[in-house]
């Protein structure tokens, strides 16, 4: 694990992007520009962007394989990005990529029937849907992707494997709260059944393209002990 200033290297890179729930965000620099950019918009520092911009900032260190520092101190609404045709993915890899969009979209927009009564459990559930629903289009895209570039060196492929490891954990998590909608009666046994059979495919064929993926070690998030010997040390 490398640190900058007491930042995780790249820590950004490999997340889930869910800022309020990360044990990291003091080791993050886009939490620290965007918290910092937060703070300057409220008090006049500068003007306030228009949401799409901000996402689309967002974006470019989130999926253009920003694993750089230096970047992540912009403002996310600051960074120009030109205008850039990628090149198309295989057609097997885009039809995979539009597959998990189109489950990933139905996920997010779930509701429970009229009339369930929406406890905690449901809306938690909800939540993890409409976070990693999201969440999943976006990460397999920059994976298959970075496959598709994977001639041009190791640099490629582990950043491939990197975020193929984020979507299979956020398959992960999205199969978990759909049980836990069966668990909670919001979703029958028998209609959960095909979205958990999507599921499974869409995790294999992943572990498929990247049989290195669940073995990546993100920066951070799956080294609890180096993160714990650098908060020891900075207490002195
Ligand atoms: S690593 Fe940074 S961007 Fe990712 S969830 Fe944590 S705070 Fe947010």
């Amino acid at each position: 694990m490398e640190t900058q200033d007491g930042y995780i290297v790249g820590v950004f890179n490999y997340c889930d992007r869910w800022c309020e729930r990360c044990p990291l965000t003091a080791r993050c620099r886009v939490f620290a520009a965007i918290a910092r950019f937060d703070f300057e918009q409220d008090h006049g520092a500068m003007p306030a962007p228009e949401p799409e911009h901000r996402s689309l900032g967002a974006m470019a260190l989130g999926q253009c394989g920003g694993d750089d520092d230096e970047h992540a101190t912009a403002p996310p609404a600051l960074l120009q990005v030109p205008h850039w045709d990628p090149p198309k993915l295989a057609p097997d890899a885009q039809a995979l990529e539009d597959r998990v969009k189109a489950l990933g979209f139905r996920l997010a927009t779930w509701q429970p029937p009229e009339g369930t009564t929406v406890h905690e459990g449901i809306s938690e559930a909800l939540e993890v849907l409409g976070h990693y629903g999201i969440f999943i289009g976006a990460k397999v895209h920059r994976a298959l992707f970075g496959l598709s570039l994977s001639d041009e060196g190791d640099g490629a492929l582990s950043d491939a494997s990197g975020s193929a490891k984020a979507s299979l954990l956020a398959f992960d998590r999205l199969g978990d709260a759909w049980l836990k909608l069966v668990e909670h009666g919001a979703v029958s046994v028998a209609a959960a059944e095909p979205t958990l059979t999507e599921l499974a495919w869409m995790t294999g064929e992943v572990e498929r393209r990247f049989p290195q993926a669940r073995a990546f070690v993100r920066p951070g998030l799956d080294e609890p002990v180096a993160v714990a010997m650098l908060e020891w040390q900075e207490r002195g």
